[in-house]
């Protein structure tokens, strides 16, 4: 049987990656007894994605979200199952300057997980998972059920699972990706993540250089730039908020943003509890529940 982190390891060159190498067994001593960690990385890389990770046996458990989870029962996001990450990997946020996954990390929510499931390693065998998140953004009863994929290969041997969201307390229509854009730890954008002086980054030795990953960097710094005016268009035509105060906190960056339901966004410790429904509710204007838009 391969050992925890094999495949993570075998893709990255770590006296180049700034990533942490990590080590699956003394994680899995320290992290006895703990609640179990859950993070949402929204990651910038060739494509925008949304990594899923679940602590289990010292390491997390990762899936690729291309389009972010959703609130909506009724919308199934595809989710790929990829390689474990060490466990300190799930409160990283900054930028991979070259090498596999180069590009730039937020840390988009974080949290404890608990599963569903009674026993999580015969639910993954099985491919049907179900737990409850308690993070930020995203709370309640999710399921991750394994597909067969496209091309309708081996289900057992299948990397396509979906991502869908029970319908619960912390079920709904916003579009959360949307609504809440930001880092849980930082607070910025990607292109502000990027942007940063002193980034609480795994720091490679290497400057960014010219060629290949010179190029797909000015690339990422061009989609950073598309989003920040995606973004600001959106806000513009009353799609979205920016929860974000200004120096003391008080006043935000829109008019919506105003409305103070986003101030649980803001106040992480806060959010904590109340958070996505509430917010989501507040998001409508109190009104009738509104049909989640389809893509
Ligand atoms: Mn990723």
């Amino acid at each position: 049987m391969a050992k925890p982190l094999d495949e993570y390891k075998r893709k990255r060159d770590f006296t180049r990656s700034p990533e942490p190498a990590g080590d699956a067994d003394a994680a899995k001593k320290t992290r006895k007894d703990k609640p179990r960690f859950f993070c949402v990385q929204k990651h910038l890389a060739s494509h925008l994605h949304y990594d899923l990770r679940l602590e289990h046996e010292g390491v997390l458990m990762s899936w690729a979200v291309p389009k972010g989870p959703s609130l909506d029962p009724k919308t199934k996001r595809l989710a790929m199952h990829v390689e474990d990450h060490p466990v300190e990997y799930g409160t990283f946020e900054g930028v991979i300057p070259e090498g596999y996954g180069a590009g730039i990390v937020m840390l988009w929510d974080q949290g404890t997980w608990e599963p569903e499931s009674a026993d999580v390693d015969q639910a993954l065998a099985k491919g049907d998972l179900k737990f409850k998140l308690d993070g930020y953004k995203l709370k309640g009863s999710w399921v991750l059920v394994r597909t067969a994929g496209y091309g309708g290969g081996d289900r057992a041997k299948s990397k396509s699972w979906l991502l869908i969201k029970h319908r619960d307390d912390w079920s709904g229509d916003v579009d959360i990706t949307e609504f809440a854009p930001l880092s849980v730890k930082s607070n910025q954008d990607l292109h502000e993540i990027l942007a940063e002086d002193n980034p609480d980054v795994w720091r490679t030795n290497r400057p960014v250089e010219g060629g290949e990953t010179g190029a797909m960097l000015r690339e990422i710094i061009q989609k950073a730039a598309a989003l920040k005016a995606g973004r600001e268009k959106a806000i513009g035509q009353g799609k979205a908020v920016a929860h974000r105060p200004k120096a003391g906190g008080k006043t935000f960056a829109s008019k919506k943003a105003a409305d103070g339901s986003i101030q649980m966004l803001e106040e992480s410790h806060e959010a904590k509890g109340r958070a996505s429904r509430a917010v989501a509710r507040k998001a409508r204007g109190g009104g009738a529940p509104r049909r989640a838009k389809k893509r």
